[in-house]
């Protein structure tokens, strides 16, 4: 029999490069989607099949983390092996804007899942995983490298929700003998990243720079330092993490941070651009309490578990600039056909 998972936040990043491996690992996956106006599967494209046909192994349930009765019918009817909550409003500038909704989704959504959880683990016998996708956002001011035994110290309401999240988690844990992973992440990226993050916005921008599409690029920070990793490695370490004979949280991270600036410098460097040219500042993407430096130290989950990163922090930059390279030029296709090109994300973020 193959083993079930259920992702909360399918459609978002990390949810769908998991689904892609869980897939090739024979799981029969479950997603959670939640109901829009208009389709919001994209990132599930190139693995969605017909429920309809034979040998399906990815299925979609409709459900929302703020509605725990919903989550409750999906998980009695998936009786999955492993959860996987990734469901956020992901977006830490967002927060300030939307802190009571962010609390809603990131902690309580959280709370809601493992609720439903222990009920059906207590009244099915059966025993489940749960993953919860913890954020180095959740250590802010803490002094880098920072690590397990780091306090944290969060500088948002998505940080302090997410740190919310993760006692929920460890206390679910000790209180009712759940086999619940945090996974501690810090921040990575892809082709597949949300436009409106400041990676994917500078590649995207460049891209459409360097064909004529865009003039300009508004940014907030540019001396804040990320430890930048590739999505796809990391949900590598939320399944392995998963696998292992005890529960724990661990930190998944490169071990090397860069400014937002060396990022531009080298995404601008793969289109031969000089981003002081096009980059101005827009005060609306500064946040009242920044995160000046997130650099993790992943050493427990390597000597625990044996994951480590594979894509390092140039290698990233260069997939992301080449794929948004390739978009600008099917945009610049559809603007020469005299289509309307929409510059989606240019004034977000
Ligand atoms: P993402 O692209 O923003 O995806 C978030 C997902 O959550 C989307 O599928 C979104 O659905 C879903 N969602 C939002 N509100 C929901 C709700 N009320 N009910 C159900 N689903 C909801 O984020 P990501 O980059 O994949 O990150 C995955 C998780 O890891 C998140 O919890 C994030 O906070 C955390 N994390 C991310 C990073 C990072 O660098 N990427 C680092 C540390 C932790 P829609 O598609 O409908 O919006
Ligand atoms: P975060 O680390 O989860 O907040 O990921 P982001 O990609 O949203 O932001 C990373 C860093 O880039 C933060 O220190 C931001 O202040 C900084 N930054 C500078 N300009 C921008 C911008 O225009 N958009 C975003 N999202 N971040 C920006």
């Amino acid at each position: 029999m193959a083993k079930k998972a259920l992702i909360s936040g399918i459609t978002g990043q990390d949810g769908s490069f998991l689904a892609e491996f869980l897939l090739g690992k024979g799981y029969e996956v479950h997603g959670i989607v939640r109901r829009a106006s208009t389709f919001n599967t994209d990132r599930l494209d190139s693995i969605y099949a017909d429920p309809h046909e034979q040998n399906a192994s990815l299925y979609l349930h409709y459900g929302d983390v703020t509605d725990g009765s919903g989550l409750r019918h999906a998980i009695e009817k998936v009786q999955p092996d492993e959860i996987y909550n990734l469901a956020a409003q992901s977006h830490v500038r967002v927060s300030f804007d939307q802190p009571e909704y962010t609390a809603d989704v990131v902690a309580t959504g959280t709370l809601r899942l493992l609720e439903a959880v222990r009920d059906y683990v207590a009244n099915s016998g059966r025993q489940m995983r749960f993953y919860q996708a913890g954020s180095s956002e959740m250590f802010g001011a803490a002094k880098p490298p920072q690590s397990e035994t780091t306090a944290f110290y969060p500088r948002s309401p998505y940080a302090a929700s997410k740190v919310a999240a993760h006692w929920y988690a460890v206390n679910y844990r000790e209180a009712y003998r759940l086999f619940i992973c945090n996974g501690i992440l810090f921040n990575h990226e892809s082709e597949r990243r949300g436009e409106t993050f400041v990676t994917r916005k500078i590649t995207r921008a460049l891209g459409r720079i360097k064909l004529g599409l865009q003039d300009k690029l508004f940014l907030g920070n540019l001396d804040s330092k990320r430890d930048w990793g590739y999505a796809g490695d990391y949900v590598e370490a939320m399944w392995m993490m998963l696998q292992a004979p005890e529960p724990g949280d661990y930190v998944v991270a490169t071990g090397e941070a860069h400014s937002v600036r060396e990022f531009l410098d080298v995404a601008a460097a793969c289109c031969k651009l000089n981003w002081k040219d096009f980059v101005e500042s827009d005060p609306r993407y500064f946040r009242p309490t920044e995160v000046d430096y997130l650099l993790g130290d992943s050493s427990k989950i390597t000597s625990k578990v044996g994951w480590k990163p594979k894509i390092g922090f140039q290698r990233l930059v260069h997939m992301m600039m080449e794929h948004d390279l390739e978009l600008a030029r099917q945009e610049q296709t559809l603007a020469k056909a005299g289509h309307r090109v929409v510059l989606r994300g240019a004034s977000h973020g």
